[in-house]
């Protein structure tokens, strides 16, 4: 690993030591003469920002805090059984096998120095690391925002990580599990309303494919309770669904999902999330899950990097994707505000992409002493959602349908955009599945490690030794 510098300093941000590396190898000095380029995430913008970067005559690595890069927009079908997490996912060192200049590197950015021209990183088996860089790429995204109400996150995961989908998928089959087994109908009631905080597209999707779930998949697996009966229930502060899509098509979405069984309330605020559902407009709904799909921010390092931010914290980066008084220094895809043809460009893969591209090329630019040819300018390709099965809107700048045919599109689409040939047959394979049989392959709600079921069982057996007070247990026999 010629490219990382480690020194014997201690590191301020854990006090951890950094190890050393010896003396420069020859092999390490010519290497080192060739420029440095690092990409911090392998999202989609870093992926393609690393594909674009194929001919150029430098090293590039890219750091992620995890080995895979993540196909987001299906994210939705894991957390509801559609697929399994391998089938959306690939390891970052597989897409960059074939790409003899990139090398990639597990580990945490935590800090970047643009006066040294270095970042710093936590390895976990390499501890701190010092990377220097000629040219870097923030390419981190974005995380979930609670807007100020961290506290919401405990009993409101968000979506964003195959983590997250598999406890989202855990909670929601579990909460059947627990409404079979009670004949407290308030219980019962409870384990199967599921609330989803957030009307665009993640919450449509993830609304539609529960309905789903609930009305044909887990059909006839249960015998004390009908998931038919589950309620579920979208809430959206502003007037109306997908604010970022057209009225007439949002109006059609919305009255897809009211086909599905799918309650909208728009207009209601949600104010408390706690372990019993939520308060919204004052009203309190007892739900045992609840999801938010709300609002993102922008990840804490990009604050290090003292630029100009939006109010999500993106970078207002200039027309090249340039941190403005940083030159050599990009932040591109979601973690990033740009304009183009007086339009801010959207937190979307296709953006995404395009950014990763273009940085690519103005460095291979610079690096032969050129400008980029130009400032960066978004193609438009539209924006789709879908609303389950047969049914998705697509908008562009000329066109806005919806039904059947667009839903073919958007299949056809994000089959093809998955990041290798394995995932798009697999995902295929498992689509084709589902549509003929309303079957989903991933119900499965993984087993706790041994000690903590046990833990849980010592728990029940301290609990029940008490007198019980207030709520009925949620654990009582059925009758049969
Ligand atoms: C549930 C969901 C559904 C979506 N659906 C759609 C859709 O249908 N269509 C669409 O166009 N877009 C969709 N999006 C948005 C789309 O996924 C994003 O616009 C896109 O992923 C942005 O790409 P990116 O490369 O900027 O960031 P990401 O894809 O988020 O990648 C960021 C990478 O950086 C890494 N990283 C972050 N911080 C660090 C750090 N400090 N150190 C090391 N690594 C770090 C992360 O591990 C990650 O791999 C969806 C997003 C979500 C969450």
């Amino acid at each position: 690993m010629p490219k990382i510098l480690r020194s014997d300093s201690r590191s301020i941000l854990n006090g951890a030591p950094m190890r050393h590396v010896n003396v420069p190898s020859p092999v390490r000095a010519t290497r080192m003469l060739r420029k440095q380029i690092v990409i911090v995430g392998g999202g989609f913008a870093g992926i393609a920002a690393a594909r674009g970067l194929k001919r150029v005559d430098a090293d590039v690595t890219i750091i992620d805090r995890r080995n895979h890069h993540i196909f987001q927009p299906l994210l939705y079908q894991v957390a509801t059984a559609v697929l399994a997490p391998s089938e959306i996912a690939a390891p970052i060192r597989q897409l960059a096998r074939e790409q003899k200049n990139v090398s990639v590197l597990l580990a945490d950015v935590t800090g970047v120095d643009l006066e040294s021209r270095t970042i710093e990183a936590v390895s976990p088996k390499a501890g701190m690391l010092k990377i220097p860089f000629d040219y870097l790429v923030i390419a981190t995204g974005v995380q979930p925002s609670y807007f100020g109400h961290d506290e919401f996150a405990k009993y409101a995961p968000s979506l964003k990580t195959l983590g997250d989908a598999e406890d989202i998928r855990a909670k929601i089959l579990g909460a059947y599990e627990l409404a079979e087994t009670t004949n407290d109908e308030a219980v019962r009631a409870r384990q199967m309303t599921f609330v989803l905080v957030g009307g665009g597209p993640t919450g449509v999707e993830l609304a539609a494919s529960i309905a789903q779930l609930a009305t044909t998949t887990l059909r006839g697996q249960y015998r004390h309770i009908d998931p038919a009966d589950s309620s579920i229930i979208l809430i959206e502060s502003g007037k109306r669904i997908l604010p970022t899509f057209s009225d007439r098509l949002a109006a059609k979405a919305a009255k897809r999902l009211e086909k599905l069984g799918v309650r909208i309330l728009t207009g209601v605020r949600v104010e408390i999330v706690d372990a019993t559902g939520v308060v919204a407009n004052s009203n309190r709904i007892p739900a045992a899950t609840v999801l938010w799909t709300a609002g993102v921010a922008a990840p804490p390092l990009l604050k290090l990097l003292g630029a100009e931010s939006d109010r999500a914290g993106r970078v207002v980066v200039d027309p090249y994707l340039n941190v403005k008084q940083a030159s050599g220094v990009f932040v591109i895809g979601d973690a990033s505000m740009t304009v183009s043809d007086g339009r801010p460009v959207p937190g979307v893969a296709q953006a995404a992409i395009q950014e990763g591209r273009y940085v690519a090329s103005a460095i291979a630019r610079y690096m032969k002493g050129r400008a980029p040819k130009g400032p960066f300018r978004y193609a438009d390709r539209g924006s789709m959602a879908v609303v389950g099965k047969n049914f998705a809107i697509l908008e562009t700048r000329h066109v806005r349908v919806a039904g059947f045919f667009t839903w073919l599109v958007w299949a056809t689409v994000h089959l093809m955009a998955l990041p290798q040939l394995q995932n798009r047959l697999r995902v295929q394979r498992q689509w084709l599945w589902s549509y003929f049989t309303g079957q989903r392959s991933s119900e499965l709600i993984p087993e706790q490690p041994a000690r903590s079921r046990e833990a849980s069982a010592t728990a029940l057996r301290a609990k029940r030794s008490k007198p019980q007070q207030g709520r009925p247990a949620e654990t009582k026999s059925p009758a049969r």
